[in-house]
């Protein structure tokens, strides 16, 4: 089948490409974003192959179904960019990457932690600069400190396991309750305002949805702990930033890591060090010292892009010879 490879890097090229001729899919990359503008590209193509940016509103998705589009398979797990409605109405089914390598984005949430409380990302620029002072670069033991970890899933479930190995207490919220969560031992399910009021730590692993959108806000931040350090790996859209930044002025989030960042369409996966970039809210975010902001990066392992790749193209087989997929996305996204 011809496959439209949309946001399509070296890196999706060169695994795709290897796995994928062994399918007999005729892949065509395209460096381009889908978009509204750029859905022509589509056209004649029964299946398009898209990324977490890549924007499947309804004008994009009535382009493309125009052009002769059926199918689209996400490179990704959260599907919030796609209107399902729409594509429904279209006939356009969706599949996604249901599951892939959770532990590339725990680890990586993780990483934050220690970089932030350690100062690492400082002391790396000071040793370089010649400066061997360690003031302002205090950290604290993990071991005793409360973990707030919002969205036990795959992902929250080992950031949980992990940060218990480091001998925290884990304070869990979810729709849902995941018994191998409790089973930790030194963890338990409360409600929000617990969470926020008790976390010295904050992660949060939830989808977006409408109902999670901003979960993060001044009313929020207002129940947590002085010095808190949050950290979202999920997506940007759980956080209202303008919030978080006066939060940081006011010294009430004490550290921040964002994966993450809700108007990162404009600006993430894309190296922009020649560009003067118009986006004041990020600006102002990566000046603050106790920041640290990463490209969208936490998936990026060599067994999660293998992972990615391989379901990639079992959703395209399966597509192509009508079979049921299990990775279809049938229901929009809305909390369980
Ligand atoms: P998952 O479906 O296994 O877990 C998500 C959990 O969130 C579920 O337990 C669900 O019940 C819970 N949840 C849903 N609505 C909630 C709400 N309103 N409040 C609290 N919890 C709620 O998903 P996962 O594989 O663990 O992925 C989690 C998120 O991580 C994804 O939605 C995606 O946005 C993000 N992600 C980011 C990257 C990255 O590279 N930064 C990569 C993969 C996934």
């Amino acid at each position: 089948m011809r496959v439209a490879v949309f946001s399509a890097k070296a890196y999706d090229r060169e695994i795709l490409e290897s796995l994928g001729a062994t399918r007999g899919h005729e892949l065509v990359f395209i460096e381009e974003s889908l978009n509204a503008r750029t859905a022509v590209l589509a056209a004649g193509f029964p299946a398009v192959c898209v990324f977490v940016n890549d924007q499947l509103d309804a004008t994009t998705l009535r382009a493309i179904a125009a052009g002769g589009t059926r199918f689209i398979a996400l490179r990704c797990t959260g599907y919030n960019g796609v209107d399902l409605k729409t594509a429904a109405e279209l006939g356009i089914r969706a599949a996604r990457v249901a599951a892939y390598s959770p532990f590339s984005v725990a680890e990586f949430a993780v990483g934050l932690v220690l970089a932030l409380n350690r100062k690492i990302h400082r002391a790396y620029n000071r040793t370089r600069d010649g400066n061997f002072s360690l003031e302002g670069l205090m950290g604290f033991d993990l071991r005793g400190r409360t973990v707030g970890i919002i969205g036990t899933g795959k992902i929250g479930l080992i950031f949980a396991q992990i940060m218990h190995g480091f001998g925290c207490q884990l304070l869990g919220y979810d729709h849902r309750i995941n018994p191998q969560f409790t089973a930790l031992g030194a963890a338990q399910y409360v409600e929000l305002p617990e969470l926020f009021e008790n976390a010295d730590i904050i992660s949060l692993h939830c989808p977006l949805t409408p109902e999670t959108r901003h979960l993060i806000n001044a009313d929020t931040i207002d129940q947590m702990k002085r010095g808190v350090m949050l950290i979202n790996t999920s997506r940007g859209g759980l956080i209202d930033t303008e919030a978080v930044i006066d939060a940081l002025k006011g010294k009430i989030i004490g550290a921040l890591g964002l994966d993450v960042y809700e108007q990162e369409a404009d600006l993430f996966f894309e190296d922009l060090s020649n560009e003067i970039i118009q986006d004041d809210v990020f600006e102002r975010l990566v000046t603050f010292p106790n920041v640290i902001v990463t490209g969208h990066q936490a998936f990026f392992t060599e067994d999660a892009l293998r992972d990615i790749a391989e379901t990639t193209l079992d959703n395209l087989d399966d597509f192509e010879q009508g079979r049921p997929c299990p990775n279809e996305i049938t229901q929009p996204l809305v909390s369980a």
